[in-house]
C-alpha cells in the first residue's frame, strides 16, 4: 500500500546476472514470499514499498532487470531517473562478483548520480559458498560502492536491513 503524500518517490533498481536472487529479494522485501522456483521477471512492471527514515515517508518504486539485454531502449527506460539500487550477486557462483562492475557502470552511464550497495545473496547456502567478504568488499571498494551487505532471500536475513541501509545513504545525499 502506498502512503499518500509521501515526502519523497524513489525509483530504486535490482542489478546483477541472472539466477542470483534479484527477483527473490524484491518478493522478500515487499510481499515477505519466497518460492524455490525460478520466478519469471514480467517487463518493466515495478514493486512498491514505503519505508520510513528520521520521520520522512519515502515511496519506493522497485525495478528488478530481467534478461532483457538486447533491447536497447527498454533498458533506457530502467535506468531512466534512478537513484540506485542493489548490484547482487550469487555467493556460491564468482562469475556472478566478476559481473558486478560491467552491473556498476552501465548503471552509472545511464542513471547519473546513481548509488548502489554491493548484495551478495544465498548466504543460507552456507556450505556451497565461494566468494569471500574479502573479495566482495575488494570490489565495492575499487569501485567506490556505498557498502556491502549479505542477505538471503529464503530466511530473509539483511533484506530489510539492505533496502534501509540504501534509503539512508540516498537520504544523506539529498541533503548535502
Ligand atoms: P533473478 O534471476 O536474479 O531474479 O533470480 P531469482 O530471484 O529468480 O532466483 C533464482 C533462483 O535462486 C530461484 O530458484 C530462487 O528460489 C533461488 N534463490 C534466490 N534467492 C535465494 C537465497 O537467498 N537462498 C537460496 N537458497 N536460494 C535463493
Ligand atoms: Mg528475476
Amino acid at each position: 500500500m502506498a502512503i499518500s503524500d509521501p515526502d519523497y518517490t524513489w525509483k530504486i533498481l535490482l542489478l546483477g546476472d541472472g539466477f542470483v536472487g534479484k527477483t527473490s529479494l524484491v518478493n522478500r522485501y515487499v510481499r515477505n514470499t519466497f518460492t524455490k522456483e525460478y520466478l519469471h521477471t514480467i517487463g518493466m512492471e515495478p514493486s512498491f514499498r514505503d519505508m520510513k527514515i528520521k520521520g520522512l515517508k519515502i515511496a519506493l518504486q522497485i525495478f528488478d532487470i530481467a534478461g532483457q539485454k538486447s533491447f536497447q531502449r527498454l533498458r533506457e527506460m530502467f535506468y531512466r531517473g534512478a537513484r540506485g539500487g542493489l548490484i547482487t550477486f550469487d555467493l556460491t557462483r564468482p562469475e556472478t562478483l566478476a559481473s558486478v562492475e560491467g552491473w556498476y557502470k552501465e548503471a552509472h552511464k545511464k542513471a547519473k548520480g546513481s548509488q548502489f550497495i554491493l548484495v551478495g545473496n544465498k548466504h543460507d547456502l552456507t556450505d556451497q559458498r565461494e566468494v569471500s567478504e574479502h573479495d566482495a568488499r575488494e570490489v565495492a571498494d575499487k569501485l567506490k560502492m556505498l557498502d556491502y551487505i549479505e542477505t538471503s532471500a529464503l530466511t530473509g536475513e539483511h533484506v530489510e536491513s539492505a533496502f534501509m541501509m540504501l534509503g539512508k545513504y540516498i537520504l544523506k545525499k539529498m541533503k548535502r
